[in-house]
């Protein structure tokens, strides 16, 4: 069983690697901002609520947040294990997590940082496009869709995620230094941390974190 954390600045790559992880270890994986989209798009109470901070590129209350986490956890099982993308992202909710495992017998086998600079990051979110429709990902410049502005998958107009604006990717950049930066050292000191250079090529970056959970 592999329990992982990943995490990174907004725009770092971490998804692209989530994605080849989960499929390489066959785990479940567990997003906070997909579940938090997912939401929104329902509607739901709890879309609603989110959409308030998600909009503005600020992190959902942390209560709210830890609950979502803990009835996902608790609700499912995992066999292979779990990926967790996007959470947690504060001090607060790295506790409440440490608390929701030990309480489970669960216990995390690493935690991954894609590491990059914020001028290649800026470059990266401004690009970037989704498909509502099918959630897949393109980039004008690096990964552009065959016809422009349209999903190869599905064929559905794609769009600019209300939080991949500038002054959203600012202040998602802001919020990352203040909040998530410090939980690098949180798990630093637990020995679980794994660094890895998302500025190298994706699937240079995918091998360094595999070679690094084998090592773990
Ligand atoms: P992401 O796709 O992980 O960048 O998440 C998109 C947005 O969802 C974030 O900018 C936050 O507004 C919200 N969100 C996702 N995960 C969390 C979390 N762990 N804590 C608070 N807010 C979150």
């Amino acid at each position: 069983m592999i329990n992982l954390l990943i995490m990174g600045k907004p725009g770092a790559g971490k998804g692209t690697q989530a994605k080849k992880i989960l499929r390489h270890y066959h785990l479940a994986h567990i997003s906070t901002g997909d579940i938090y989209r997912e939401e929104m798009r329902k509607e739901s109470p709890i879309g609603l609520i989110a959409k308030q901070y998600v909009s503005r590129g600020e992190l959902v209350p942390d209560d709210m947040t830890n609950d979502i986490v803990e009835e996902v956890l608790h609700t499912h099982k995992y066999p292979n294990g779990f990926m967790l993308d996007g959470y947690p992202r504060t001090r607060a909710q790295a506790e409440a997590l440490d608390c929701n495992l030990a309480r489970l017998g669960l216990k995390l086998t690493a935690v991954i940082n894609v590491d990059i600079n914020d001028e290649v990051l800026m470059h990266r979110m401004a690009g970037r496009r989704v498909c509502p429709n099918c959630q897949a990902t393109y980039h004008v410049a690096n990964h552009p869709p065959q016809v422009p502005g349209i999903c190869d998958v599905c064929g559905h107009e794609l769009i600019q995620r209300e939080d991949d604006k500038e002054t959203s990717v600012l202040n998602r950049l802001r919020i990352y230094n203040k909040m998530t930066k410090p939980l690098i050292d949180y798990y630093r000191e637990k020995g679980l941390l794994l660094v890895v250079d998302g500025d190298l090529p994706v699937n240079t970056v995918f091998k360094e974190i595999c070679k690094g959970i084998e090592e773990k």
